[in-house]
């Protein structure tokens, strides 16, 4: 293994394991990781539980993310051990498991897996506002102006019947705002993902009840992270 790469993967362990499964666990998951064997983990939240208040409450960034997100990874974990996915990368996971009737559980929990990373990763504190550069440009281009497209992704965020996914894509060049229920993932429909909000019940009931449009208004306005978008945009270019 390259070295320099398995120090930087040591300090990506050091700093999981203070979050998420602390430093008695450390040993034995810098050791797998060192075999090849690391199953799959809860990646750091990349700002603290209490970061994006008020908008997103440190209540519901505890529940959300110590809770549910780190359920399907616990899960995940539970039903490829043993299999031959076990040791696979998570996108490999999903794409191999997306429609296979028999595999519908492991596809659940992986792509729920990866959907709550991207949607961590598609806000931070102070975000929102609109894109600059290329990507600005695009959304123009297809949607008329920015204020039609956030009225597309509110459209589609508030319109996803139960619980689900509203999304900015780019597709053979092309950008979109599409939903997807449950845990299903643009990936697998050869969709690149450039940003995400996750609309089930549990991403802001304790906040806003039963009122998202609101919640996804205000994480429209104030939360999302277009600088990551637009690294999507250029890798998916
Ligand atoms: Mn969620």
């Amino acid at each position: 293994m390259n070295r320099s790469h398995l120090v930087l993967s040591r300090r990506d362990l050091l700093k999981l394991g203070t979050v998420t499964v602390g430093a008695a666990a450390l040993g034995k998951a810098a050791a797998a990781f060192a075999e090849g064997t690391a199953s799959i983990t809860l990646p750091p939240l990349p700002y603290a539980e209490g970061a994006l208040a008020p908008v997103i409450s440190a209540n519901t960034i505890g529940f959300h993310y110590g809770k549910h997100h780190k359920g399907y990874v616990d899960n995940l974990n539970k039903l490829i051990a043993g299999t031959d996915l076990e040791k696979a990368p998570l996108e490999q996971i999903m794409k191999t498991t997306a429609g296979v009737a028999d595999k519908q559980g492991i596809f659940n929990n992986a792509a729920q897996t990866w959907n709550h990373t991207f949607y961590w990763n598609s806000m931070k504190p102070n975000g929102g506002g609109k894109p600059s550069s290329d990507l600005a440009q695009k959304i123009d281009s297809t949607f008329t102006n920015f204020d039609n497209f956030k009225k597309e992704l509110v459209t589609a965020a508030t319109g996803q019947f139960g619980s689900g996914w509203a999304w900015l894509v780019s597709e053979g060049g092309a950008l979109k705002v599409v939903k997807t229920p449950n845990a299903e993932n643009p990936l697998t429909k050869g969709q690149t993902p450039l940003l995400t909000i996750d609309v089930w019940e549990h991403a802001y009931y304790l906040d806003y009840q039963n009122k998202r449009a609101d919640y996804v208004n205000a994480v429209i306005d104030k939360l999302l992270n277009w600088d990551f978008a637009t690294a999507n945009f250029k890798k998916a270019a």
